[in-house]
């Protein structure tokens, strides 16, 4: 089955074309590397991923479904996004409470919150910090909150914008291994990066966006072919 089907995708601006003919697709459980360079239009298709903008001509399709304005809402419970900053992301004064805020408003019982809260954090590492306030947390580890809440809300595709950046060699490695857990764990993956050592590594499937278009998809040895 497909986690993601893009068909003759055009996103504009007013004259901007962020998105212009886009097409792949992505089965379930697939590593993906979205890369390009600034400017290529990879937020703007996080963005039709996540269901939060619609296309303006083509269809976007998640786990077989099109995403439409009435259904945009359903679907995205099913992706999560995980932002560059997790500043952006971590609002409450301790760990748990901030894992919490999603599954809370998904209005699930209690009991339930604090299960996917625990099981969150500690796929992340973090249950020892559960108490902690998040602000005075390290970058990696905030981002592995951030993470966790993601988490909570039990994706099937989870999209992470640059996540590697500004971690140390340590925290790298520990992220790179929570993305083995989430891959074990039956997710669809799509990590925005421009490290392409990183990709080269890790990813099942590249997509290459240029000005827009995608000018690649396919296994990572596209990404040498210029070579
Ligand atoms: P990337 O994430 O790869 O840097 P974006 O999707 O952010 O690319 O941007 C693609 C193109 O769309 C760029 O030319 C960018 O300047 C433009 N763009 C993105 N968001 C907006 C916006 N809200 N308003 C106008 N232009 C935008
Ligand atoms: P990224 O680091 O993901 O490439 P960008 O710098 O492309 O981020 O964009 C950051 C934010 O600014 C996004 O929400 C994007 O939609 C918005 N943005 C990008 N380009 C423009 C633009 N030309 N006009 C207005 N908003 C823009």
């Amino acid at each position: 089955p497909l986690a993601i089907e893009v068909r003759e995708v055009t996103y504009t601006y007013g004259n901007i074309k962020a998105l212009n003919g886009v097409s792949f697709d992505i089965p379930v459980g697939t590593k993906v590397a979205l890369m390009g360079p600034n400017g290529a239009g990879k937020s703007t298709l996080i963005s039709l991923l996540n269901g939060l903008e619609l296309s303006q001509k083509g269809e976007v399709r998640l786990f077989g479904e099109e995403v439409k304005r009435d259904n945009g809402h359903q679907l995205r419970r099913r992706v999560g996004v995980v932002y560059q900053d997790p500043d952006d992301q971590i609002f409450s004064m301790s760990v748990e409470e901030d894992v919490a805020f999603g599954p809370r408003n998904l209005g699930l019982n209690e009991e339930e919150v604090l299960e996917r809260v625990e099981q969150a954090l500690i796929s992340v590492g973090m249950k020892e910090m559960s108490k902690r306030s998040p602000f005075e947390l390290s970058y990696g580890q905030k981002r592995r909150v951030a993470i966790a809440g993601v988490l909570a809300m039990r994706p099937e595709l989870i999209i992470l914008d640059e996540p590697m950046s500004f971690l140390d060699p340590k925290g790298r490695d520990e992220l790179q291994a929570l993305l083995e857990n989430m891959h074990r764990m039956g997710l669809t993956i799509v990590v925005a990066t421009h490290d392409v050592d990183f990709a080269a590594e890790w990813a099942d499937h590249v997509l290459l966006l240029k000005e827009g278009k995608l000018i690649a998809s396919g296994t990572v040895d596209l990404l040498y072919e210029d070579e």
